[in-house]
C-alpha cells in the first residue's frame, strides 16, 4: 500500500512544474514502449483471489529478453506451494565489482477490484480526461513499469553503470495473510537482492487541488503493524439470571479504555524532518503547530492542532484501534467468551513487547487476557537519511520542479521496506509520482493517476537510479 492522503487542500502553491529534461527515449516512441509495458502490467490481473503474479513476471521477463538481457540475468522465481505468487529478478551488471548494487523494488500484486463496483473495467488501462484509470495504475504498477522500462532504456543506450542495477518485482504485498515476495527473497535469496540501497513505493509527490506541485515526499521510516487480542472468558449461564461477571461487559470496558488512551508523541529523524519541512509549506495555524511540536514534543496546544488531521495524528505516535469484535454463543445465554482485535501501528524503535505491556495496563483488568496472535515480520527499522541518499533526490527535484521542497516522511502504513530494512538493505520510498490530494483512490474504487505524473515519474526515476548507480 502507500499513503492514503488526507492532507488539507489549504497548501500555498510554491511552484509550477518544469519541463522534463529531454532525450530520445523521452520522445513518442519511448513513451509508447513504456505505455505498452504499463498496459500489460495493469491488464494482467494480479489479485490474490484470481490473479497471477507469476504470469506478470514472465511477461516482464519476456520484454527484457527481447531487449537483449541474457537468460542468466533474468530469473522468474516461484515460492514453493505458491504457483501464482511468483516474481522476477533482473540484473544489469556494473563495472565496479566492489561497489554494492542499487535495487529497484516493486510489488506487482494489487488489491481486489470488482468490475460491477467500478465505473470502468479495473483490468483495462483506460486513459480519460488526463488520467490513467485501472487497478494498480497508482499502487504500484506505474513504478513497476518504470523499473522495467529503465532496464530496457539502459540496455538500449549500452549504459554501463558503476554499480550493478538490480530489479525485483514481487507478489503478496497487499494482503496480510499472503506470502510476501520481498520477505521471501530476504530469507531465501538474500545475496541476489543485496544492495547499497533499495528504492520502492511509500509516499508520493503532493499536488494541490489544481494539480500544482507542492512537495516531493520521501519515505524515511514506517511503522510496524501488529495485532493484539483482548479476550475474556466466563462460565456463562442462563441469560434469565444475570450475574455481575460478564465476559462482554468486561471486554467492552477494556476496549473503551483503549479508545480513550493516546500514546505519547515521539519524534525521530523522519517525522521531525517531515514537520520541519511541511511547516513552511502548510503555513497558518497548522504550520506553526508543526514547528512548535518539533521544538517541544510535549506542546499540548500544538499537538491538539495537529491531531485534527488523521495523517499527522498517526505520524506523531504509536496508535492502537479496535478493528474486530466477537462474543457470545447464543442470544439467550450469558457469554462464555468475548474477544476483540486491536490493531496497533507501532512507532519505529518501539518493541511489540512494550506495546503489549502498555495494553495490559490500559485494559486494567486481570480478567482481560492480552496476547499477540501472530507476528508477520520483524519490527520496522528506519533507514538513515544520509546526504548520499538525499542529495541525488534534491538535485533532480530542483531541476525538474524548481522550488518544490523534498520532504522526508514517516509512513503510518507499511510497505515492503519492513522486510528489507531488517535484512540490512536500507530501503526508501521515493516515486517522483505526484498525486492528487485524494491519493488517487488507491485500494478503493476507480483508482487513477494523472498521465502527466506518470511520465514525469518515469523521467525522474530513470535519472535518479543512474545518479545512485554512479555514486
Ligand atoms: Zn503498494
Amino acid at each position: 500500500m502507500r499513503r492514503i492522503k488526507v492532507l488539507a487542500a489549504a497548501f500555498v502553491v510554491t511552484s509550477l512544474a518544469a519541463a522534463a529534461a529531454g532525450n530520445c527515449a523521452e520522445g513518442a516512441d519511448g513513451r509508447q514502449r513504456f505505455r505498452d509495458i504499463y498496459k500489460e502490467l495493469v491488464e494482467t490481473n494480479t489479485t490474490l483471489s484470481v490473479g497471477d503474479c507469476t504470469l506478470a513476471a514472465q511477461r516482464m521477463a519476456a520484454r527484457l529478453k527481447t531487449a537483449g538481457y541474457p537468460d542468466a540475468d533474468l530469473h522468474v522465481f516461484v515460492p514453493e506451494g505458491h504457483p501464482k505468487e511468483g516474481g522476477l529478478l533482473a540484473v544489469l551488471h556494473g563495472s565496479d565489482a566492489k561497489a554494492k548494487a542499487i535495487l529497484m523494488l516493486a510489488h506487482i500484486d494489487v488489491v481486489e477490484a470488482k468490475r460491477e463496483d467500478w465505473t470502468r473495467d479495473p483490468f483495462t488501462l483506460i486513459e480519460e480526461d488526463g488520467y490513467f484509470y485501472g487497478r494498480g495504475t497508482s499502487d504500484m504498477k506505474a513504478q513497476a513499469a518504470i523499473w522495467v522500462d529503465n532496464l530496457i532504456r539502459y540496455r538500449g543506450e549500452h549504459y554501463k553503470p558503476k554499480r550493478t542495477i538490480k530489479m525485483a518485482l514481487t507478489c503478496g504485498e497487499e494482503t496480510n495473510s499472503a506470502l510476501n515476495g520481498a520477505g521471501w527473497l530476504a530469507t531465501n535469496a538474500r545475496d541476489a537482492i543485496d544492495a547499497q540501497l533499495a528504492l520502492t513505493e511509500g509516499v508520493d509527490g503532493d499536488l494541490d487541488a489544481q494539480g500544482r506541485h507542492i512537495a516531493l515526499e520521501i519515505l524515511a521510516a514506517e511503522k510496524t503493524s501488529q495485532n493484539f487480542v483482548f479476550e475474556t472468558t466466563n462460565p456463562g449461564g442462563h441469560s434469565s439470571r444475570p450475574v455481575p461477571d460478564n465476559a462482554i461487559y468486561q471486554l467492552v470496558r477494556a476496549v473503551d479504555r483503549v479508545s480513550h488512551y493516546e500514546f505519547p508523541v515521539q519524534l525521530d529523524d523522519a517525522n521531525r524532518a517531515y514537520f520541519t519541512g511541511m511547516s513552511k509549506i502548510v503555513g497558518g495555524e497548522a504550520g506553526a503547530a508543526m514547528a512548535d511540536v518539533v521544538r517541544n514534543p510535549q506542546d499540548a496546544r500544538a499537538i491538539a492542532v495537529l491531531d485534527k488531521n488523521q495523517n499527522w495524528h498517526a505520524m506523531l505516535r504509536t496508535t492502537c484501534v479496535a478493528t474486530m469484535l466477537s462474543a457470545g454463543h447464543a442470544t439467550n445465554a450469558l457469554p462464555q467468551r468475548a474477544h476483540a482485535n486491536i490493531n496497533c501501528r507501532i512507532f519505529p524503535g518501539v518493541t511489540r513487547d512494550d506495546i503489549l505491556a502498555q495494553l495490559v495496563k490500559i485494559a486494567d483488568d486481570p480478567a482481560v487476557v492480552v496476547t499477540i496472535p501472530e507476528v508477520r515480520g520483524p519490527a520496522a527499522k528506519p533507514s538513515p537519511l544520509t546526504p548520499q541518499v538525499l542529495q541525488p533526490i534534491e538535485k533532480l527535484a530542483h531541476e525538474m520542479w524548481p522550488g518544490v521542497p523534498v520532504v522526508p516522511a514517516l509512513e503510518p502504513g507499511a510497505s515492503d521496506a519492513q522486510f528489507l530494512n531488517p535484512a540490512g538493505i536500507p530501503t526508501y520510498g521515493i516515486t517522483g509520482l505526484f498525486t492528487d490530494p485524494d491519493g488517487g483512490h488507491i485500494h478503493g474504487l476507480n483508482e487513477r493517476i494523472r498521465v502527466g505524473s506518470v511520465y514525469e515519474g518515469r523521467t525522474f526515476l530513470y535519472r535518479l537510479v543512474k545518479l545512485y548507480a554512479e555514486q
